[in-house]
Formats: C-alpha cells, structure tokens, sequence
C-alpha cells in the first residue's frame, strides 16, 4: 500500500503501511557508566557525536517522516550530550520535561542486582532522579532491564514493581557470545515465579504493564480472534521483527548511517542508507540469517522474534514455555475482562513504546 501523504516512507520495507515510525537518533555513542554487559567498547566509533549537522537532520526527518511519527534520542547515555547543561533528567527544566512523551530509565532491578552489573552508586542515582523529575513530569516512565543469566528475573522484576515510578517494565535478553553454560532451566524457574505472580495480581484487578507478558497476551487474543496483531496505533506486518526493527524502528548512527538494530550499527552490510543519500535499502526480518528458524517455528505468529538475538534455543525455549503458560493463562485473563475487572485496553501496546515487544 502506498503511503498517500510521504512516497518517501515506501523506501523503508512496510513502512508505507505504517502509521507510525519511531526514529532513533544517536545523541552520542559516549556513557557515563560501564556496565558489565555493554556492546558499545565494541564499537568503532566510541565516545563519538553526530556528524551530520541539524539541518540535515531536520531535511531528512521532512522527507521521511510524517506527523505523528516518534523521535527518541539513545546513546550511550543521550544525556550528558544535551546542550543544556551537563544534564541528567533530575535537572532538566520543567519546561523540557513536559515537551518529552516517556523516558526510558535502564534499571537492573533492586539495588544490589543493578548495582552489580550497572556500577556501585547507581542505582540510589537513578532513584535520586526519578524522585526529582516526579512532580514534573506526566509522560511514561519505562525501566528496561538487561536479563543476564545472573540476574534473579523474578526478584528484579518485582522490585521494579514495587517502586512507585514505572509505568511500564520490560526486560531484553542479554546478547551473548557464547550460550554453552546458560542457565534455563534456573531462568525458567524464576519466569514461572513471575508469571504467578502477574497473574495473581490481575486476579486481583491489579494490572502491571510488564511488557514482555502483555504484548504476548495481545497477539494471543488477537490469534483467537483471527485480527491481524493490533495496537491502538499500528498493525505489525507479517514479516516484522517483534521489536519492529527496519521496518518501524529505525536507527540513525552518529555517522548519519542508517540501521535497523543498535546492535548492528557499523556492520555495512547492514545498511539501510544514510541521512546525507536518503534510504536506499529495505531490512527487514528475512534479512538476517539468524531469523531463517523463525519462519518455521510454531509460535512465530505470537513471537515474532521477539529481538534478533533471541534466536539461541536457550531464549527460544523460556519464550516457547512462556507462550505456553500465557495461552494456559487466556481462559482466565478473558473471563477477567468479560467480567470488567480488566479492560482489553489495559493489554494494548502503548504507542509510546518501541524495541520492547
Ligand atoms: S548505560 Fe547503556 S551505553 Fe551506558 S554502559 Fe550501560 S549498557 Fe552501555
Ligand atoms: S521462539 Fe525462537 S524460533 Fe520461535 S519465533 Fe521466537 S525467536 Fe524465532
Ligand atoms: S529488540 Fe530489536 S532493535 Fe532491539 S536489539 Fe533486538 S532486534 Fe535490535
């Protein structure tokens, strides 16, 4: 389908379809932290800033954007580039926090787990902030979690929920080189803790937004009803990355290159353009080798590779058995919402939210 109001967007695979694109603009590559799992010593470009100017930007955000679109600033740590002090969103001013939609806050858990893997101190920083933007500001506030293998799930999970801040939780698994000494079976075990207590909470009518569970439950619904997989504000093609990647998420590296996934910034086969020449090249999920098993697998419909490094049979195997126990769970979970006691709305993606399927 044709995009009536921006042919520009058809250059992006299924972007035309699309009525919302999140654009992901490197602020910096630089971070005050060093966390134990970080990708970014990776890269070639560290410590780097945009090298493109303003009005490129803006031109190209013309040609490919549309209204309603998302613009998001990611890093390294966007924040301490911003040309308005030397910031973290404590001391953003209340006129700038009430132009921002949500704020991502990278959060491990309680604080023994998060200051293990995110350095000593953080995390009573992160609630030093957290307790100062408050009052300011009404947007969402999301805590991403990095799941790695030594990371109570559980424990970390619930204390988030237990923090009067976030609106939303989620977790990604974390990118590892090697899987050989994963620990499923003990990951399993504290999944199906959360997973208890989740649904004991919606029993109760208390509903927590933690993302992973609720964008299963959405497209499980969805499956039985035969609709496509809905949000309030966009419709996932068929052959999307869960997390949207190339398709409705889309990076721009410092370099003003072009990706579909921060975790493949500066491999140029990759490429989808860049913001100088446009973008000339569509990525999309049957681009990566990696997603070939996918297709075959018989929960990709509520799956949809989740992310690409979801793919080792470790992950695939506590998202298969968290499918399982969320399909078990549907029964239920409607007869709560006949019922009233949680409304269908309550399970929607927000649109505010993008790489968290
Ligand atoms: S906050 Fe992000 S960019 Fe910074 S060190 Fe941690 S993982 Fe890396
Ligand atoms: S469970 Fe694994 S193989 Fe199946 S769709 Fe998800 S990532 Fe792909
Ligand atoms: S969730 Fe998507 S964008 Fe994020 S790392 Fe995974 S594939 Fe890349």
């Amino acid at each position: 389908m044709k995009d009536a109001d921006n042919p520009n967007r058809d250059r992006v695979h299924g972007i035309g379809e699309l009525e919302v694109v999140f654009w992901e603009i490197y602020a910096t590559t630089a971070c005050n932290l060093q966390c134990t799992y970080c990708y970014n010593e990776d890269l070639q470009h560290k410590n780097s800033e945009p090298q493109y100017t303003v009005d490129e930007l803006v031109s190209f955000l013309k040609k490919y954007g549309k209204k309603g679109d998302h613009v998001s600033f990611i890093g390294g740590e966007p924040l301490i580039r911003t040309n308005l002090g030397k910031l973290l969103p404590g001391k953003f001013s209340p006129d700038i926090l009430s132009k921002l939609k949500h704020i991502l806050i990278s959060i491990d858990g309680d604080e023994e787990q998060n200051d293990r893997f995110r350095g000593r101190g953080t995390f009573s920083k992160i609630i030093k902030q957290l307790e100062a933007i408050k009052p300011h500001f009404h947007g969402k506030i999301i805590a991403r979690m990095t799941a790695a293998p030594d990371n109570d799930l559980e424990k970390s999970v619930k204390a988030l929920a237990a923090l009067p801040y976030f609106d939303t939780i989620y977790w990604q698994y974390q990118n590892m080189k090697n899987f050989d000494n994963y620990p499923a079976e003990r990951k399993w075990k504290e999944l199906q803790g959360l997973l208890a207590f989740w649904l004991e909470n919606l029993k109760q009518g208390k509903f927590l937004h933690i993302q992973t569970f609720v964008s299963m439950v959405i497209r499980l619904l969805d499956q039985e009803n035969n609709q496509k997989y809905h949000n309030v504000n966009y419709t996932l093609p068929e052959n999307t990355l869960g997390c949207g990647a190339g398709d409705h998420y889309v990076q721009i590296f410092t370099t003003g290159d072009i990706y579909a996934c921060p975790e493949i910034v500066e491999q140029k086969n990759n490429l989808m353009g860049d913001i100088r020449k446009g973008i000339y090249r569509s990525i999309g999920l049957k681009d990566f080798s990696n997603t070939e098993k996918c297709f075959r697998c018989e929960e990709f419909r509520i799956c949809h590779c989740r992310c690409l490094h979801c793919t080792p049979e470790a992950y695939c195997t506590l998202i298969k058995r968290t499918i399982a126990v969320l399909r078990d769970a549907l029964p239920l979970i409607k007869s709560l919402i006949d019922s009233g006691k949680l409304k269908r709305e309550d399970f929607y993606i927000s649109d505010q939210l993008e790489e968290i399927f």
